[in-house]
Parts: structure tokens; C-alpha cells; sequence
């Protein structure tokens, strides 16, 4: 056993989405991380002060997580509004407590514009996924904090615990 996992807290089932909801991951993996203490629960976006409900929001113009990261590209809401600092502060957040408590990984939902590892939506609020990852993911990754999302969980636990 080692390491502790950063973990979206929508994962955990917390009603922490845009839209008031949690999205929970259900897995033996899970129970027993959580079981041993190792699940560090964090909703990126609320610790920025962003409220529940809120609106939607995707990486403008089919940019990624790094483009904002590196400013060229910004985060908007479903009504058009700039909320890029509001997911910087939030990548950050998530990057000082993953060092703080100790996480050299975490499992973050996919398609977020915050959480996303694997696919985020196109800037378009039509719904199209396109191959990237977000804000808190792109930073994470950046400081050395391997990303996994819940299909990748098998992954996760190999690293982990290598055999
Ligand atoms: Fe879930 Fe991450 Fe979005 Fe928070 S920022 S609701 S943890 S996907």
C-alpha cells in the first residue's frame, strides 16, 4: 500500500457538478482506497469559489487545458462570460493540496473542463468531445502528478502498486 489519490469529489458522489449533481464511481478499487484512508476528495472548481449550480462551462475555440494554462485560451460559460481565473485558481488549488497531502496521482472525471484527462468538449456547447484535457489536469500533470480518469482505474492501481 502507497500513496494517496487526489480524487474528483463528484467521484465520491458529492453534489458538487454545475448542475447540482454528483456523478459517483463504483468500484472495488474505490471502496477499498477509501477503506484505507488514501482518497483525498476535492471538487477543483468549489475551491475556487464557484457555487452549485452553476452554469456550464468548456475551453473556448478548441483549446486545451494548456492553452489556458499558457493564456492562449480562455474558459467561458454557457452565456459567454470569461471564468479563466476562476479555473486557474482552481488548478492551483488542486495542485497545492495534492502536494500537500502527499498525492503523486489522481483520478479525476473525464470531459470536465477543470477534470478532464483524456477528452473535453469543443468550446461549441453542442455536446462534441474532442481529445485533450483540462484546466486542473493539464496543471497536475505539469507537476509531475500522474492523471488517470475512472476508466483508467486498473492503471491507476498498477502504478500505484506495480507487480
Ligand atoms: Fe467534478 Fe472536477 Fe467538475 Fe468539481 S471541477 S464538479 S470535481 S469534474
Amino acid at each position: 500500500m502507497s500513496g494517496r489519490i487526489l480524487v474528483s469529489a463528484c467521484l465520491l458522489g458529492m453534489p458538487v457538478r454545475y448542475d447540482g449533481q454528483g456523478k459517483p464511481f463504483a468500484h472495488a478499487l474505490m471502496e477499498r482506497w477509501r477503506e484505507e484512508g488514501r482518497l483525498v476528495a476535492l471538487c477543483p472548481e468549489m475551491s475556487a469559489g464557484m457555487p452549485v449550480p452553476r452554469l456550464p462551462a468548456e475551453i473556448e475555440g478548441g483549446a486545451s487545458g494548456d492553452d489556458v494554462l499558457d493564456g492562449r485560451a480562455r474558459v467561458v460559460d454557457a452565456k459567454g462570460g470569461d471564468v479563466t481565473d476562476a479555473f486557474l485558481e482552481a488548478a492551483r488549488n488542486a495542485q497545492q493540496t495534492a502536494t500537500a497531502e502527499g498525492c503523486r496521482a489522481a483520478l479525476l472525471i473525464d470531459g470536465s473542463p477543470s477534470c478532464g484527462s483524456i477528452t473535453i468538449y469543443d468550446g461549441s456547447f453542442s455536446g462534441r468531445r474532442m481529445a485533450g484535457a483540462g484546466v486542473t489536469a493539464a496543471l497536475l500533470r505539469r507537476n509531475g502528478i500522474a492523471v488517470f480518469a475512472p476508466d483508467g482505474v486498473a492503471a491507476l492501481s498498477a502504478f500505484l502498486e506495480p507487480p
